[in-house]
């Protein structure tokens, strides 16, 4: 029998009892050759339905201050030195925060993520943000916020939270293994403090991974066992979008096939935990997309922190095509456009579509 054959039954098992699953297991999730992808999509899908249903929570990105961070993370578009051209802007007023959010809640989400670029906050800074969560929170009540403004000093997350965050992001991005490759200007252990620290002040906490930044498939599985020890409750997805002007320009080590084995891993090791298919995912994925959506259960809506991402209708359409309802409860409808006639190609003058 193929390791993917004995490796399935076995995570569904552990999924079942609560236990740990076995790392040697998850490594032939990313291994399995492309004739059993299927089956492997069919295991990490059927705990992504016993866990939520058909629902997908929509999240969606505010960035509060853009580009020109003092931190070295390779992978990153607003790291020292980065010549990518994307919007550098320091902090948003609140009023145009409270703005952007309120377009992410008109478009069905029911988290708004609150970003900032930087090491870390300064007081002042969380003073700042958490008058932006508030005004959020006003008008909006029953939306989620998460705020993510890089390492925590102590007393900054429980001021986050008296101003009504819910979460906080921080994510590992890979393994303690491969970190040092990806960034020197601070560590895994204080990555990891942080999240402690978030749910220290009663946070929720999110942290996940960027995948296709060099690492090997045991680092991935690493960051899945990671982000169990530390006991996170939402887990973004992101696949690495090598901006020409950062060190990681030109990295395209990812076929949509390892991504949905990569998103299948960390629903198999993480069978109740949110996962959220998040940057990267429609450059990577590409017609996997609405696959992935039977796996993971939340998504960003729209753009990201520097990139763009596919338009907030057509994610909506891709939700609705799967069968699938925001959290919220919203409807959406079915994609669906009127037959276009050809005018190109064979007995035309045009080119053809080829
Ligand atoms: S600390 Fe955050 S904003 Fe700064 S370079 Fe690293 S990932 Fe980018």
């Amino acid at each position: 029998m193929s390791d993917t054959s004995t490796a399935l039954p076995r995570l569904l098992e552990a999924a079942d009892t609560g236990a740990a699953p076995d790392a040697k297991d998850l490594l032939a999730v990313l291994k399995s050759p492309d004739p059993e992808l299927m089956d492997v999509v069919a295991a990490a899908s059927r705990l992504r339905y016993r866990h939520f249903g058909n629902r997908v929570k929509l999240n969606y990105l505010v960035n509060l201050k853009s580009g020109l961070c003092p931190e070295n993370c390779t992978y990153c578009s607003q790291r020292l030195g980065s010549e990518a051209d994307v919007l550098k802007y320091t902090w948003l007023s609140t009023d145009k925060a409270a703005e952007a959010a309120k377009a992410g809640v008109a478009g069905g989400a029911s988290r708004v993520c609150m970003v900032a670029s930087g090491r870390g906050p300064t007081d002042k800074d969380v003073e700042r943000v958490g008058e932006a969560i508030e005004q959020v929170k006003r008008e909006n009540p029953d939306v989620e916020v998460c705020a993510c403004l890089g390492l925590l000093k102590e007393g900054q997350a429980r001021r986050l939270a008296e101003a009504g965050a819910d979460a906080y992001n921080h994510n590992v991005n890979t393994s303690q293994r491969h970190y040092d490759d990806i960034c020197t200007t601070h560590t895994y252990a204080d990555r990891l403090e942080t999240v402690e620290k978030a749910k220290g002040a009663g946070l929720s906490p999110c942290s996940g991974l960027i995948a296709g930044m060099g690492e090997d498939d045991e680092d991935l599985v690493d960051v899945a066992l990671q982000l169990r020890e530390s006991d996170v409750d939402s887990i973004p997805v992101n696949f690495l979008l090598p901006f020409d002007g950062t060190p990681l320009e030109g990295t395209w080590e990812l076929t949509p096939r390892q991504c949905l084995r990569i998103v299948a891993m960390m629903r198999l090791a993480h069978p109740a935990t949110e996962i959220r298919l998040a940057a990267g995912r429609e450059a990577h994925l590409r017609g996997y997309q609405a696959t992935a959506l039977h796996i993971a259960n939340s998504i960003f809506l729209g753009d990201y922190l520097t990139s763009e991402g596919q338009a907030a209708a057509a994610d909506r359409e891709l939700i609705a095509d799967a069968g699938l309802v925001p959290e919220e409860g919203n409807t959406l409808e079915e994609g669906r456009s009127k037959p276009q006639p050809r005018k190109r190609g064979a007995g035309t003058e045009a080119a053809p579509n080829a």
